[in-house]
């Protein structure tokens, strides 16, 4: 079995949403970026939690995971967000870009059949704020496949926390091929 795959969400993940008083977590840096196809005098305002490149490092430094970005920031996520938090460059999935107007178009996580055919049958965990019941049933189906897959799925509006980690790091160290670096 092949190493897994972390794919990574960013909004709602690692960018939280706005309480509804339009506050964010003390704990989160107010950064202004220009993503592509964006004029430099219109910027895009994200606040991130330094504390998440740190422990998304930890998780990467164990080697048991190959982590993705799978996120509508796409290309942005690796050359604007991950710099941002002291990441290296990490690949991203090329997703496409549907006309919807709900992230769950057909009742499930509009990303998910980008992201079916592009792991194929490799392992994986996946942290998005914005799965639904369908797929955690994909995941269940994958995983009785033989393609063992684990959604976390943090509270957008706290975003990610040490304990979603951890969890993926647990679930990849049972994996039967897992290898500490
Ligand atoms: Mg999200």
């Amino acid at each position: 079995m092949r190493q897994p795959y972390l794919l990574l969400d960013i909004d709602g993940v690692l960018i939280p949403f706005p309480d509804a008083d339009g506050s964010t977590p003390a704990t989160h840096t107010r950064h202004d970026v220009v993503p592509t196809g964006r004029s430099a005098d219109n910027p895009v305002t994200v606040w991130l939690d330094p504390d998440h490149g740190r422990l998304l490092m930890d998780v990467i430094r164990t080697g048991l995971v190959t982590p993705v970005w799978c996120t509508s920031w796409r290309r942005d996520a690796t050359t604007l967000i991950g710099p941002l938090l002291g990441l290296p460059p990490l690949p991203y999935v090329d997703l496409p870009r549907p006309r919807i107007t709900t992230s769950h178009p057909n009742g499930y996580l509009w990303k998910r059949d980008h992201v079916d055919a592009w792991l194929g049958d490799a392992p994986a965990v996946w942290v998005d704020d914005d799965f639904t019941g369908l797929d955690h049933a994909w995941a269940a189906e994958r995983s009785a496949e033989g393609a063992p897959t684990l959604l976390v799925q943090p509270d957008p509006r706290h975003g990610l926390r040490p304990e979603h980690l951890a969890k993926v790091t647990t679930w990849a160290s049972r994996l039967p091929t897992a290898r500490i670096a």
